[in-house]
């Protein structure tokens, strides 16, 4: 947790310093209502925004705003020329399409990168390539594994791994167990993304040098966070949960926001 914190100080200065050098810029996070864990993500993305000088503001909208009224606030948002970018934060209310949504963020301000044409990534999978990136990791030549294939982390997370010439292989729900073991036991660098705890635990064989990212974030009845990972697994590294990949991702939404204003 300590490497990743100060990778997360270190940097969190970098990009205050650059962003100290150019004209002031401005997110808005929109929110739907009240779901606990997104009040915590809005909360720690605006404070993250506010250490580094980017004027960010948060729009709150009833849990019951009809959807095409939620539509036309984007519109304005997307003409809004004092805004540079915004992300709208899932979990959407049910009466609400995601997809609608997601397509109605102008490409050149979806700081979520989950707009089809975005010139962004998602952020998860970005913050974890920065990461590695900036950790001067040697991707090429070596077996990466991605555990899950959403449109907003396993697909994206591959193809990045895939630009640095690692062999990637993505698992999902219907890999056969055999196979799981076998590609598990093979890989240098594994990304889970399931959304279900104990995914990946202390019965499968590791190299001892592999990497492990944890992206999962499972909520038990205490409301205690836990990852897809099980804790402690003999590898040379395992991102914890919390104070993980979700740090890391908060990054990558200023990243994200800074690219948009090139
Ligand atoms: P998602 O859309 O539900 O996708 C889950 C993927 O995992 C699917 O592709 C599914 O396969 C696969 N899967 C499910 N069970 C599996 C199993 N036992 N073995 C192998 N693959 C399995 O989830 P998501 O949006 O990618 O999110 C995944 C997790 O990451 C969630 O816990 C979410 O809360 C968390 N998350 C965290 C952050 C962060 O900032 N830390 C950001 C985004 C998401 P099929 O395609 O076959 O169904």
């Amino acid at each position: 947790m300590q490497i990743i914190k100060e990778y997360v100080a270190e940097k969190k200065e970098r990009l205050k310093k650059e962003l100290s050098e150019q004209d002031p810029i401005k997110m808005v996070i929109v929110q739907i209502g009240h779901v606990p864990a997104s009040d915590r993500y809005v909360r720690n993305k605006a404070k993250d925004a506010a250490e580094v000088g980017i004027d960010c503001e948060i729009d709150n909208l009833p849990e019951d705003i009809e959807e095409e009224e939620l539509l036309d606030m984007l519109d304005g948002l997307n003409k809004d020329d004092s805004v540079d970018g915004y992300l709208v934060q899932l979990p959407l209310p049910k009466h609400i399409s995601e997809e609608k949504v997601k397509l109605a963020i102008a490409p050149e301000k979806d700081i979520d990168g989950f707009h089809p044409l975005s010139k962004t990534v998602p952020a998860t999978p970005l913050g974890i390539y920065n990461y590695l990136k900036d950790m001067k990791y040697e991707f090429q030549g070596k077996n990466a594994v991605v555990i899950g294939r959403s449109n907003i982390v396993g697909k994206p997370m591959a193809q990045l791994l895939l630009k640095e010439s690692m062999n990637v292989t993505v698992l999902h729900s219907k890999t056969k167990e055999e196979d799981k073991e076998f590609y598990i036991a093979n890989a240098d660098l594994i990304v889970v993304a399931t959304g279900h705890r104990h995914t990946l635990h202390a019965d499968y064989q590791y190299k001892e040098n592999a990497i492990i990212f944890d992206v999962g974030i499972n909520v038990d009845e205490d409301g205690k966070l836990h990852g897809d990972c099980d804790p402690d697994l003999l590898v040379e590294f395992q991102s914890p949960v919390p104070g993980g990949v979700g740090l890391l991702t908060r990054l990558s939404v200023i990243d994200n926001l800074i690219e948009l204003t090139k």
